[in-house]
């Protein structure tokens, strides 16, 4: 397994993956680790989670540059992934006890029972490089905080994000066993879902990967939880305020330089305000600062790995020729690079990928309606359905529409943006089941009724 630093190239590092003894070493591990785990006290789990928190603050600007060069993302944004991460440590610490306390039903006939919510054992987590820590700390933090402990499958090209996971819950003071990193591939991941002491899974990435895990635990009779990509609609309406709206819109679809499954995809604009939405829009992205991923200066720099590049391109590609006009970019990416030009699409036809397919990477699709009924059922129109913002200056007309949006999730007047008092999760194609919120930690517990006859 091969760390490169995509906006040079350079090999940081090699991995071995793991082979067969220390994968069952790590099964056994974590089995062991649970039996003590799921006894503890909440307030020694929290001290724990508390800890972890303040490893991560405390070592943000090393573990940030870790993320920086090993999958291209801004410094800015990878201190603010390492400081998020600490948010969702310190919030699990804080309301996991009362997330989980136990509830009593008074049944019509005069008994009574009690609703309890258990730990279920060894989670599996197959994550994906985007947000190479935050992705994962979602998971962990309220999974732990369950009693259930954690293995981590990282994606190939972030082993190195991986095993520093790992070194925060270490020195955090976590017992052995109660949070590892597997270095392992695809097929051996499904190999390990089969495994008795595998309780669950939980994947964030493509639908591809999705189906695969989701299949292999379903086969199995193991829950999984899935958060797959998406096509986010990012709708103004002709009562908007058009320069706040397009400036956010900016901002919503080049974080993380794109690479985001809540990033605004495709832009859904009233006809009466779409040329002066397009055109701040346009400048706003025009004038983010292109440079090294390293510069605190950068507001972006390139994509994770050389083929999704390519691949983002070759859908860019095959839009144009489907009659999709270029407002911006466009141009094809280096051979050896990972850079990749902003670009913004317009008069994008149905048959082109940038109306249906997901488009990971800074390309932004441009749709004009002419009314609000039309710029729902284009928003609906999508196999995905993870976030979507609404931009409306009529609050009450807003909330009625956001109830018409088939998404797990609507931001009026804001960009799309997870935050851990929040449930988070898709539905159609992007997924099921929530992260985050109470709903998150209630995934990967066992709801068990006891009855008092
Ligand atoms: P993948 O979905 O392939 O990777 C995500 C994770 O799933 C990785 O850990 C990967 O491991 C693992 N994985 C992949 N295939 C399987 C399988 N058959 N069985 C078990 N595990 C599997 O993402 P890519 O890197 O290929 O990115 C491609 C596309 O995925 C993007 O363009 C985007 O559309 C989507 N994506 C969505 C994300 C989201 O946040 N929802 C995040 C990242 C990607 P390995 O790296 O070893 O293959």
């Amino acid at each position: 397994m091969k760390s490169i630093n995509p906006f040079t190239g350079e090999i940081l590092k090699e991995f071995d993956p793991f082979d067969e003894l220390q994968i069952e070493a790590a099964l056994a591990k974590s089995e062991a680790a649970f039996r003590k785990w799921k006894i503890s006290d909440f307030s020694d789990r929290k001290k724990l989670m508390k800890a972890a928190a303040q490893e991560l603050r405390e070592n943000r600007d090393e573990y940030a540059l870790l993320l920086t060069q090993e999958m291209g993302k801004v410094i800015k944004e990878s201190q603010a992934e390492i400081e998020k991460c600490a948010w969702v440590c310190d919030f699990y610490a804080d309301n996991a006890e009362s997330f989980l306390k136990s509830k009593s039903i008074n049944l019509p006939d005069g008994a009574t029972a009690k609703v309890i919510y258990q730990p279920l054992g060894a989670i599996l987590a197959v994550m994906p490089w985007n947000f190479p820590f935050w992705q994962v700390f979602r998971f962990a933090a309220p999974t732990l905080m369950a009693g259930n402990t954690g293995l981590l499958k990282h994606a190939s090209n972030v082993p190195q994000a991986a095993l520093a996971i790992q070194q925060v819950f270490e020195r955090a003071g976590f017992p052995e066993g109660v949070f590892q990193t597997l270095l392992i591939d695809s097929k051996t991941t499904n190999q390990i879902i089969a495994d008795p002491r595998i309780k669950a899974v939980t994947l964030t990435g493509s639908e591809k990967a999705g189906s695969a895990v989701a299949s292999t635990a379903g086969k199995n009779i193991k829950k999984s939880l899935l958060e797959l990509g998406g096509s986010d609609p990012f709708i103004v309406l002709a009562d908007a305020d058009v320069k706040k709206a397009a400036k956010t819109a900016a901002k919503a679809r080049m974080i993380n330089f794109g690479q985001s499954c809540i990033a605004a995809k495709r832009f859904i604009v009233e006809e009466s305000v779409f040329d002066e939405f397009a055109e701040v829009f346009k400048e706003e992205i025009k004038s983010m600062k292109f440079g090294n991923p390293e510069d605190s200066n950068s507001d972006y720099a390139c994509m994770a790995r050389e083929d999704l590049a390519f691949e983002l391109y070759e859908q860019v590609e095959k839009s144009v020729k489907e009659g999709a006009k270029v407002l911006l970019g466009g141009k094809k990416p280096e051979k050896g690079k990972a850079l990749f030009e902003p670009t913004i699409l317009t008069d994008i036809p149905k048959e082109s990928p940038a109306y249906s397919k997901e488009l990971f990477g800074p390309v932004a699709s441009i749709f004009k309606v002419k009314n609000e009924d039309e710029a729902i059922s284009l928003a609906n129109d999508s196999e995905f359905g993870l976030g979507g913002s609404l931009w409306s200056q009529d609050l009450e007309k807003a909330e009625k529409l956001a109830a018409q949006i088939e998404t797990g999730a609507v931001f009026i007047n804001s960009l799309v943006a997870s935050n851990p008092h929040l449930p988070f999760g898709g539905i159609k194609k992007s997924g099921y089941g929530r992260e985050l919120s109470q709903e998150g930690i209630l995934e990967f517990v066992n709801i068990k009724t006891v009855y008092l006859g």
